[in-house]
């Protein structure tokens, strides 16, 4: 087997990746666009199925991915070091797996070899989620979902 045909992730930790090996374990699931509650006392969280505006619902993509944070202030840039705040991502999201030193699931696009798995396997938040800018702050309670974890 030559050198390229390995699983990068698989022989890599998160620190050693290159920029490209990094962005291609997104899978473009969405779900880290989606709202989140946090417990204040235990430091839980709860995903809601109210999602970024910004988010594309049929590719779940963002659109200002390279300069996000100049739409969306506190959109989030992950980090190797990260620690705990892994917590913040779903379950199922490549760089918590990894970071836990779990293997990616059959459906990640690096495996499968086709982007449509992630939504064909019902990760994505494709069809259900409500854009951010239709749904008031008080209300947002009333969205918590079971389906990211
Ligand atoms: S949850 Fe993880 S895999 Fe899914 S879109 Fe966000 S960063 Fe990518
Ligand atoms: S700005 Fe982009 S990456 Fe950030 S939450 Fe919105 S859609 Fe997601």
């Amino acid at each position: 087997m030559q050198k390229t045909d390995l699983k990068f992730w698989e022989t890599l930790s998160l620190e050693q990746m290159s920029r490209a090996q990094w962005e291609s374990l997104c899978d473009s699931c969405g779900r880290c666009c989606l709202h989140k509650l946090e417990d204040e006392d235990t430091g839980d969280i709860y995903f809601t199925d109210v999602v970024c505006h910004y988010l594309n619902e049929q590719t779940c993509q963002c659109p200002h991915y390279d300069n996000r944070q100049e739409f969306v202030p506190d959109c989030l840039t992950i980090y190797p070091d990260w620690g705990k705040k892994f917590n913040w991502l779903p379950s199922t999201c490549a760089y918590r797996l990894l970071h836990e030193g779990k293997p990616l699931f059959d459906w990640h696009p690096l495996i499968s070899k086709d982007l449509q798995s992630v939504h064909l396997a019902g990760i994505s938040v494709r069809g259900r989620t409500f854009s951010d800018d239709k749904i008031k702050e008080e209300e947002i309670e009333l969205h918590m979902i079971d389906w990211v974890e």
